[in-house]
């Protein structure tokens, strides 16, 4: 065989796919890839026959393309009560193996990941980025400075990235698996349009099933799993990536999101007898949150933005997930609250009026104190909040608060704006029904397909007409079963 020859692939389900061979194909740790010859496909083949020819190791592979498959739905033979949209959803989500080669051996086949995860012609001026997938930390690490502008988002587009990852991550643990390899590697992002991808899913770990095969990528393992590594693999006290990893791993890549540093490294010095045992400690045994409040021995200096900046919600959650946490697996927030709280603190961003501020947005925690935390610059234009209520079941006319959103010119509005019942999750409809505009000193909501909405005398309002939402405005955003009304107030 010779570079560029084709050969063909025959899948376990019968069907055939052709793939170009080469003498070098791209090598992991664990595969190497062909593509087919339009590079929508990779086939993986092990590099060990011995992982190949395992029966568990097959097995294993076989349920995760099927009945774990959160890209397929469960009328088609993946996962327990998935839908064509949900399965199309996090089809975006992930990079899943979508079939399993039978001949020439046993081998995977996935998509390749989408454009928007590979650097273009103009990613940097000093680095040869082209065609490189984006792994998170060209985007928070040291060669950040030597990426173009345009390639970094900003603030606003990281919290997307960490809420797009906790509900990736929320949807494997929901059924059952456990990634055990998260890490900057694992999950490609794109700061421009605020996605993330989760890859390398065959590592995946179904709990009380399949034991993982890695330990996981320093940085990212959880300290539990270093600090027990040197063990035997039978000892009970050894400890393998499970669900209570991917939890550790989860909110470094977040917090290495939201403030492009890595939450355990810091000044401090473990150990003088060597690199690798100060490492060791660093990582494992002795970690320390940076954060730390009542050990600041981690802390540097510079810290100007830190967790207290965020919204409180989510300072919470880091300092349960590092301080409470960190060397107690069962304390660490699930990936459940971190999409939750991200969500809540997406609904609380403002754009920053500095026009030279890098992040452009910043999360408003004190509506006293409109400061952003990045530039130090004063909010002076007034602020509406939109707070949304649901009707009580079963008591007609009673409501009670359910969100508060902080609006912005352009903000579009969607069905968990209108009704109670729905979430701003992977079930929900993608189609904008209202936006928000400023227009001459006045706040407007544009309807824009909401069906039943009412103006604050009872009017219907029609697509496509406005209502001035000034403080005070109560108005009904679905005259429907779990619509809810919104109130307006000018802060
Ligand atoms: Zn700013």
């Amino acid at each position: 065989m010779k570079n560029g020859d084709i050969l063909t692939a025959t899948l376990e389900s019968g069907e055939t796919l052709e793939y170009v061979f080469s003498a070098n194909p791209p090598r992991g740790g664990m595969k190497h890839t062909f593509f087919t010859p339009d590079r929508k496909y990779a086939v993986q083949f092990f590099n060990n026959p011995r992982d190949a020819q395992s029966m568990l190791m097959q097995e294993r592979i076989r349920s995760i393309v099927s009945i774990y498959n959160p890209t397929l739905s469960e009328k088609q033979g993946g996962a327990l009560g998935n839908t064509e949209k949900t399965a199309d959803y996090f089809r975006t989500k992930f990079c899943w193996p979508v079939g399993v080669v039978k001949t020439p051996e046993f081998g995977i086949v996935c998509p390749t990941y989408p454009q928007g995860f590979f650097f273009g012609e103009n990613a940097s001026a000093v680095l040869p980025l082209k065609g490189k997938d984006k792994k998170s930390t060209w985007f928070t690490g040291r060669n950040r400075k030597y990426l173009n502008k345009s390639e970094l988002g900003d603030f606003r587009m990281m919290l997307k990235i960490a809420i797009g990852l906790a509900r990736s991550v929320r949807r494997l643990h929901q059924a059952g698996l456990a990634h055990s390899d998260l890490s900057c590697n694992n999950v490609l992002i794109d700061p421009k349009t605020g996605s993330s991808v989760v890859i390398d899913i065959d590592s995946l770990v179904v709990p009380n099933k399949y034991a993982p095969e890695v330990c996981g990528t320093r940085g990212y393992i959880a300290p539990e799993v270093l600090a027990t590594m040197e063990r035997d693999s039978n000892d009970p006290h050894r400890c393998l990536p499970c669900v209570q990893t991917d939890l550790h791993a989860l909110p470094v890549l977040i917090y290495e999101y939201l403030f492009l540093r890595h939450p355990l490294m810091g000044p401090k010095i473990y150990s003088t007898e060597s690199a690798e045992k100060d490492d060791h400690l660093a990582m494992g045994p002795m970690a320390t949150f940076i954060e730390n409040p009542d050990d600041r021995s981690n802390r540097p200096d510079d810290l100007d933005v830190t967790i207290s900046s965020l919204s409180e919600g989510l300072e919470k959650l880091f300092l349960q997930a590092f301080v409470d946490g960190l060397h107690n697996p069962s304390e660490r927030p699930s990936a459940m609250e971190w999409e939750s709280e991200l969500l809540r603190a997406w609904n609380r961003l403002v754009p920053c009026e500095n026009e030279d501020c890098d992040k452009k947005w910043f999360i408003l925690r004190d509506e006293k104190e409109p400061v952003c935390p990045f530039c130090g610059t004063r909010k002076t234009q007034p602020l509406l909040k939109l707070g949304f209520k649901s009707n009580i079941r079963g008591k007609h006319g009673i409501f009670r608060d359910k969100t508060e959103v902080y609006v912005y010119d352009g903000m579009p509005l969607f069905d968990w704006h209108l009704f109670s019942n729905i979430h701003n999750d992977e079930k929900a409809e993608p189609e904008m029904r209202a936006y928000i505009r400023r227009h001459n000193d006045m706040w407007l909501l544009i309807n824009n397909g909401a069906e039943g909405m009412l103006s604050p005398s009872g009017r219907l309002v029609p697509k496509g007409t406005a209502i001035e939402l000034r403080d005070g405005v109560l108005l009904c955003m679905a005259d429907r079963e779990n619509g809810m009304l919104a109130e307006a107030t000018v802060i």
